[in-house]
């Protein structure tokens, strides 16, 4: 690649969308380092203290997998032999609005398997590629900036790492942004959707005839009062990770007992009796996510030069929807493209690029997400326009995928960020969910507010 030659990168943490970015990097640069606050020492489950979400369920979805098997040819396979199973995303029991969900095959292939694996496997397969090296342990304390550009970061030990692009993958809390608005750059505008989610995990052992399905999804109605969701996903090791949560305040409790309480307080009791039948493996293990959080450098008319930052620190979603690293997968895809687009590697014009790129990425999920959460009328924050009209028509969705095979799939490519949701508002979509909602088994719901 003509660019490529003496080109160097900087990737600041080492979570899913530094290992993406690394990994698209790697096509346009001669050397990419990674800059890593943890030491990356762990065994199998390792559990790290950059990434303390790993402890919940880790759905990914097929808009990252797919990538993520493209790039990395063998990973599939890797995943397989760790203890993965192949899962046709359909041949699940997804309980939603009152009712179950036709189960499908819907031909879409995912992998589950606990966060920490996935990231350990992905990064080994990352470390074959010539050109990448990982450095753990080493704390980026602030960015070199010279004039409008970023030249490169200084780590705690005071060592300076040069670099024609930077890239801050340090997550939703990421301190480099104000390090830049202190430097005098805009700051980005922000959209918030405050939702107050908290959530509560525990592995379990899995036995055959659990339930019957490869995996279970339960998302409580918006209008109930306790708001709860949960999923036992399958992880490597027969082993099972139940997550449930609440809306706005109502917090798994980490007692055993209080906790299966919590979890009977599902809208079906398929989880409550898996819980009470097996022998758990953990703790309860609790986490909170107090809303959705969107950066918009896209709309900044002055942007540095040699800096982009990439995945939650673009934006943070509600866990609930399992967006977060296939969002950070496809903004790498994006970055891919900003750097074969011509434009001069680390200039501010290739910034502006990948921003409107990412921005276009991320649109999808944040509506998904940021504008489902306003369902429940507890939600506060940026709200985009005909927002009630579109849940109000998701609720006949959620119905029409008990009685209706081909909305169903319609939905799950949608869920999968395969299809964007714009696609379930066609009219002859429409006409369909209209009919097959009104043939749900499940009552309408009972607005509150
Ligand atoms: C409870 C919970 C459940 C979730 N469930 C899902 C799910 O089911 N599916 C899904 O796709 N997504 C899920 N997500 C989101 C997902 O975890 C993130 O989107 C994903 O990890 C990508 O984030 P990231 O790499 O941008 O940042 P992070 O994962 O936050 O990683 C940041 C990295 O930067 C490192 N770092 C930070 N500061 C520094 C520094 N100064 N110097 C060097 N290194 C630094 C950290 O150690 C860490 O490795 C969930 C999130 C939460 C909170």
């Amino acid at each position: 690649m003509e660019q490529k030659n003496g080109r160097s990168a900087i990737v600041i943490g080492a979570s899913m969308a530094g290992l993406a970015a690394a990994r698209v990097l790697s096509d346009h640069v001669t050397a990419v380092r990674i800059l890593e606050r943890d030491p990356l020492d762990g065994g199998p489950d390792e559990h790290r203290r950059g990434v303390p979400q790993a402890r919940h369920a880790h759905g990914l979805l097929a808009a990252g997998s797919q990538r993520l098997v493209e790039w990395f040819p063998d990973l599939a396979a890797d995943l397989v032999a760790g203890g993965a199973e192949a899962t046709d995303l359909g041949d699940c029991l997804w309980h939603q609005a009152g009712a179950f969900r036709t189960s499908i095959q819907t031909g879409i292939i995912g992998y589950p398997t606990s966060r920490a694996f996935l990231e350990q496997t992905v990064r080994r397969h990352l470390l074959r590629r010539p050109g990448i090296t990982l450095h753990p342990d080493t704390t980026v304390d602030r960015l070199v900036i010279e004039g409008d550009r970023v030249t490169g970061a200084v780590d705690s030990a005071g060592a300076r790492h040069g670099a024609d692009l930077v890239v801050d993958c340090t997550g939703r809390n990421t301190r480099l942004l104000g390090q830049l608005a202190d430097a005098g750059f805009p700051a980005p505008p922000e959209s918030t959707v405050a939702i107050d989610v908290a959530y509560g995990s525990r592995i379990l052992r899995r036995e055959p005839g659990d339930i019957d399905a490869r995996f279970a999804v339960v998302a409580g109605s918006p209008h109930d009062v306790p708001h709860r969701m949960g999923a036992l996903l399958p992880m490597e090791g027969g082993r099972w990770m139940l997550t449930v949560g609440g809306y706005h305040g109502d917090a798994p409790p980490t007692d055993p007992d209080a906790y299966l309480d919590y979890v009977r307080g599902l809208p079906t009791p398929l989880l409550a009796d898996v819980l009470e039948r097996a022998e758990a493996l953990t703790p309860v293990m609790t986490y909170h996510t107090p809303s959705n959080q969107r950066r918009h450098p896209e709309r900044l008319r002055r942007l540095p030069a040699g800096f982009v930052a990439l995945g939650d620190a673009l934006c943070s979603f509600n866990p609930v929807y399992a967006q977060g690293m296939s969002s950070a997968v496809c903004q790498a895809e994006a970055l891919g493209l900003s750097l074969a687009s011509g434009r001069a590697l680390g200039s501010a014009d290739m910034a502006r690029d990948f921003y409107r790129r990412a921005a276009k990425v991320i649109d999808n999920p944040w509506t998904i997400a940021a504008g489902g959460d306003f369902a429940d009328p507890r939600t506060t924050g940026t709200r985009q326009p005909g927002t009630g009209l579109v849940n109000r028509y998701l609720e006949q969705v959620f119905r029409a995928c008990h009685t209706s095979e081909a909305i169903t799939a319609r939905m799950t490519r949608v869920q999968n960020l395969l299809a964007p949701p714009t696609s379930l508002l066609a009219p002859p979509t429409a006409a369909r969910v209209l009919l097959a909602a009104r043939r749900s088994p499940a009552r309408q719901p009972t607005r509150r507010g």
